[in-house]
């Protein structure tokens, strides 16, 4: 919203012009200068009471690590508009780390990666997965062959579950190398 907001402004008076309209706005003790321009405006009594009409509430875990802390989503029109903490739950009692207490923010984030990419050039391109999956292996089994197996370290992550974190230590096992740890450590 904020975005928008000032991207409608920048667009109608120009990036340099908006930030000088800004500093003489909070020099004159303006609240904001896109209140000036009236693009915010007072929530109303029945947005404060009900902000997401017609939303549910759905239990689930965060997924940034392994611990499976709980998190109530709240979600409408199939978007996760809002976080809350699970007290019930059995492994977190309501409590969160910094990480799961913004998920939210990783989920909708403008600059979340969604798909492979790779910079040539000077430009990212986004990539298929079977075409990343190539590269990846390509320059792994050069690394090999060139600087061997030892010149690698495997960093697993707080993510895995116990079976992936099996898997990876295999993989690392696989490609010759006992130099594997957990992200954690460092
Ligand atoms: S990242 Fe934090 S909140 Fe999320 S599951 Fe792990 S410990 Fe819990």
């Amino acid at each position: 919203m904020l975005k928008q907001a000032y991207e409608a402004l920048t667009a109608k008076v120009g990036r340099r012009s908006f930030l000088k309209m800004a500093a003489v706005a909070t020099a004159a003790g303006a609240t904001s200068a896109f209140a000036n321009e009236g693009v915010t405006r007072a929530a109303t009594e029945e947005e404060i009471k009900n902000p997401f009409p017609g939303s549910t509430s759905v239990k689930t875990i965060c997924t940034a690590c392994s611990v499976g802390c709980g998190i109530i989503a709240e979600v409408q029109n199939g978007v996760w508009v809002r976080q809350e903490v699970a007290q019930d739950h059995p492994v977190s009692l309501g409590g969160h780390c910094c990480k799961g207490a913004d998920m939210i923010d990783m989920v909708r984030s403008e600059v979340r990666l969604k798909y492979p990419m790779v910079k040539e050039g000077g430009k990212w391109k986004r990539l298929s997965w079977d075409d990343a999956l190539d590269r990846i292996a390509t320059k792994m089994e050069n690394q090999r062959k060139t600087a061997g197996p030892d010149s690698a370290m495997f960093l697993g992550s707080a993510k895995f579950n116990t079976e992936q974190a099996y898997y990876f230590r295999k993989f690392a096992a696989m490609y010759g190398t006992n130099n594997i740890d957990h992200q954690a450590r460092i």
